[in-house]
């Protein structure tokens, strides 16, 4: 029976090795040796500490990141023997990932027991790169590049929430284009796109990086502008006209103005996205009514 279970561990692919109380390795079969790059015959006699310097040293086998060898020694020293059974994970610097597990009896020996894992963590990592991409992709919209409606009212709902706390002050604005069918009649949807990657190029030059900017529907644009009361929100708004009038929207031969109307309205304390999105957009319509073009400052709420 002895003997069936020592050949049986000699072959296996899983690494196996035994530590005794003064933490030398008594016992190693070669997937172990393969691990820790070291063959069985030397590597069976050495102690903990001695493998993971040769590792580190050699830059083989186990990989060891840290700068300070003897604090990731004392480190493990502590922590390989406080409980009876352990798992953690460890990969090896020609790339491959291992689930190691650490039994200690009751004497202090240990029973290292290393399954490769490889293929799972590779597809766990895919999987971790997929969701972040589908997450990208569920926020972002798609012709403009910039947050969609939805990633905006997440990421709003708790810049309010954050200035409620801290009392600061926040604005809105709330633009859309003018006539913007007249120019998708007279130059093609393609024209209409283009112009929307335009303005949105043209109203970012006026947004610091922690302003939320989204494109809202289909030619309506929204910006939460963090610590910034009505009155700057309104010179923000001022400045994108100024910066569309002085810089046409080219499309073919031919050079056009965008011209947008802004609803401009200050977040007050407390107050609900859903309702600054609505007092935003009755400025923006007051500003449609009052021959678009022009910002209007919503007035403030009566409590
Ligand atoms: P107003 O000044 O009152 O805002 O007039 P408007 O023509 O801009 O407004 P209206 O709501 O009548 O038309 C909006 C147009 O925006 C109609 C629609 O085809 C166009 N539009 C919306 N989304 C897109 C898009 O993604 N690409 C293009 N090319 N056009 C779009
Ligand atoms: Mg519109
Ligand atoms: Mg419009």
């Amino acid at each position: 029976m002895h003997k069936v279970l020592v050949d049986f561990l000699y072959s296996s692919g899983d690494g196996y090795g035994i530590f005794n109380t003064d933490d030398q390795l008594v016992y190693a079969n070669p997937a172990l040796g393969d691990i820790f790059s070291i063959p069985i015959e030397q590597l069976v006699g050495m102690g903990f500490d001695a493998i993971i310097r040769y590792c580190h040293q050699q830059h083989k086998g186990l990989k060891i990141e840290t700068d300070d060898l003897e604090n990731w020694l004392l480190y493990a020293a502590q922590r390989r023997r406080s409980v009876p059974f352990r798992i953690f994970e460890a990969d090896t610097m020609d790339g491959r990932w291992f689930l190691m597990s650490e039994q200690c009896n009751a004497e202090g020996a240990i029973l290292l027991h290393a399954k490769e894992i490889t293929v799972q963590k590779q597809l766990q990592q895919a999987l971790q790169v997929a969701e972040q991409q589908l997450r990208h992709l569920a926020n972002t919209d798609e012709l403009t590049k910039i947050a969609n409606r939805r990633s905006f009212t997440e990421q709003a709902e708790r810049v309010l929430l954050h200035q409620d706390r801290t009392d600061a002050t926040c604005s809105m604005l709330m633009l859309d284009i003018d006539h913007f069918k007249q120019l998708n009649d007279e130059h093609g949807h393609l024209a209409g796109d283009l112009a929307l990657q335009f303005l949105t190029r043209q109203i970012k030059q006026h947004l610091r990086e922690y302003d939320l900017f989204a494109r809202y529907g289909g030619e309506e644009f929204v910006v939460l502008l963090t610590d910034i009361p009505a009155e700057e929100a309104l010179q923000v708004a001022e400045r994108i006209h100024r910066q569309l009038a002085e810089n046409p929207f080219q499309f073919k031969a031919h050079k056009m103005a965008i011209e947008v109307s802004i609803g401009v309205a200050e977040h007050k304390q407390s107050e609900s996205l859903a309702v600054l999105l609505q007092r935003s957009d009755q400025a923006l319509y007051q500003a449609k009514a009052q021959g678009r073009n022009c910002s209007v400052v919503a007035k403030p709420i009566v409590v």
